[in-house]
């Protein structure tokens, strides 16, 4: 067994298994590791885009603070309304919308260079400022206001000693050409191309940001498909692999058991494996129920058919209803034999007669020992014009048993025959029955055929 094992060619399910385990960890592993990096690369999309809204945001804080600021300033400058230096000042010193959209632009952390145009930019109108808070000192003092009630600012601002000389419209008019002149102007211009070069650059970072993660995403998805793909295959390549290593086997397996027959030597290692046992054995009970047959069957003695193999047989000649021909055959005076030459010797002259049985008939034809010096011989296909065929048969074999020349003493036999033309009739054993008694009242040593005179 352990040669023929060795011998089996054939994948193993066991190392398949290992295999298409490991492959699929593996695969999975990648799968997972590309759906995280998705994720991230998507996060990071997000992140980019919050971030340009944040930096659009902050743009909008600097800038719409610096036009009220500049409102405010022209209204006051107009109005001379002390409303309007509280509105500037709540905006300079409470809203701080322009220092906050800095502050929370330093977070954001888009690129040093958009940060610096920002930067830039609350620069140029911080300088406004200057302008602003002289101009409207310039108007408060045009206007003789209670400068106690101005904000510190403006307190601390100090006109020129030429400003102070002014009159009060020369003043105003200065102060109106400070916020609507065109220094003015080309200062508020630089605050405005700043914030706009701020937002381009944001603009910039943020498509390069984006572009990067869409790249990254789309070499991470082509992983994943790949992956998805080897999968697939995967999958289809063990769906075949089970059906011809495991399910068609084992179909053919069931196939050869109901049929009794060996197992073919297909299908995996192990199945192979399992032929190959269940074939040794399969030989092993073929032999032995061989044996037992053939002792259940045959006469050991003589080694030709027994009693109950005759009987059997009879029973399936009955329905055949074809000619046929019995012989029951009779050694003649055998007692004698046995009491005069001892038992091994009539033993010997029992098994002599049945080898000339089995040597003289066809082998179409069934001899059996049917008792202790009685054999019967039935001949298939047999009709009576075959009759004299058989008394030369009879007679060619008591030639033999009368002149021996291996020693054992001389016998006879006596035989009755009968024929029948449909099977193994039930009255055909009787008739050749009495057809042989005829020949041992007759003398013995010959044969007789039943005859419906007789
Ligand atoms: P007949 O001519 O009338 O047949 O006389 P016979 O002596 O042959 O008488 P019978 O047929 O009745 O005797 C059969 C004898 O065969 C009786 C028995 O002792 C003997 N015998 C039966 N079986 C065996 C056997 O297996 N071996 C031997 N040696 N003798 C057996
Ligand atoms: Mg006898």
């Amino acid at each position: 067994m352990k040669e023929k094992k060795t011998s089996i060619k054939a994948m193993r399910i066991r190392t398949l298994n290992f295999v298409m385990i490991l492959l699929s960890c593996v695969l999975y592993i990648f799968l997972i590791l590309a759906t995280v990096h998705i994720s991230t690369r998507c996060d990071h999309m997000l992140e980019a885009t919050n971030r340009y809204i944040a930096c659009q945001e902050n743009a909008a804080l600097v800038s719409e603070a610096s036009d009220d600021m500049t409102e405010y300033v022209r209204l006051y400058v107009i109005t001379e309304e002390a409303q309007y230096i509280d509105a500037y000042f709540e905006e300079v010193d409470t809203a701080r919308r322009r220092e906050r959209a800095l502050e929370q632009q330093n977070e954001e952390h888009v690129s040093e260079k958009a940060h610096n145009f920002l930067q830039k930019a609350l620069d140029w109108s911080n300088q406004l400022m200057e302008k602003e808070i002289y101009a409207m000192k310039l108007t408060a003092s045009a206007c003789k206001a209670d400068m106690e009630k101005l904000p510190p600012k403006v307190q601390e601002a100090q006109l020129s000693e030429a400003d102070t000389n002014l009159g009060k419209e020369e003043k105003l008019e200065k102060a109106r050409d400070m916020v609507f002149g065109f220094e003015y102007q080309d200062t508020k211009k630089q605050i405005r191309e700043n914030v706009e070069y701020f937002l381009n650059d944001a603009v910039d970072w943020t498509q390069k940001a984006q572009a990067n993660s869409v790249w990254a995403l789309r070499r991470t998805m082509t992983q994943q498909k790949i992956f998805i793909s080897i999968l697939f295959v995967q999958n289809i390549i063990t769906f075949i692999l089970i059906i011809c290593l495991i399910v068609k086997p084992l179909q053919v397996y069931v196939k050869c058991i109901r049929e009794e027959k060996r197992l073919e030597i297909t299908g995996s290692y192990e199945f192979q494996y399992l032929a190959l046992t269940y074939n040794d054995i399969y030989e092993i009970n073929a032999a032995n129920e061989a044996m037992l047959r053939h002792q259940a069957e045959h006469d050991p003695l003589t080694g030709i058919m027994n009693r109950g193999a005759f009987e059997h047989l009879r029973q399936q000649l009955k329905a055949s209803a074809k000619p046929l021909a019995l012989l029951l055959v009779d050694v003649d005076k055998f007692k004698l034999i046995n009491d005069g030459y001892g038992h091994e010797t009539g033993d010997l002259v029992l098994k002599k007669v049945a080898n000339l049985l089995v040597e003289n008939f066809r082998v179409s034809d069934y001899p059996a020992r049917i008792g202790g010096d009685e054999f019967a011989v039935i001949m298939t296909d047999v009709t009576a014009d075959m009759q004299s065929v058989i008394e030369g048969k009879i007679y060619g074999m008591n030639h033999v048993l009368q002149n021996p020349t291996d020693g054992l003493p001389k016998v006879s036999l006596s035989v009755g025959a009968a024929f029948s033309d449909n099977g193994f009739t039930d009255e055909l054993y009787a008739l050749t029955d009495s057809a042989l008694y005829q020949v041992k009242e007759h003398g013995r040593c010959g044969c007789r055929f039943y005859k419906e005179k007789e």
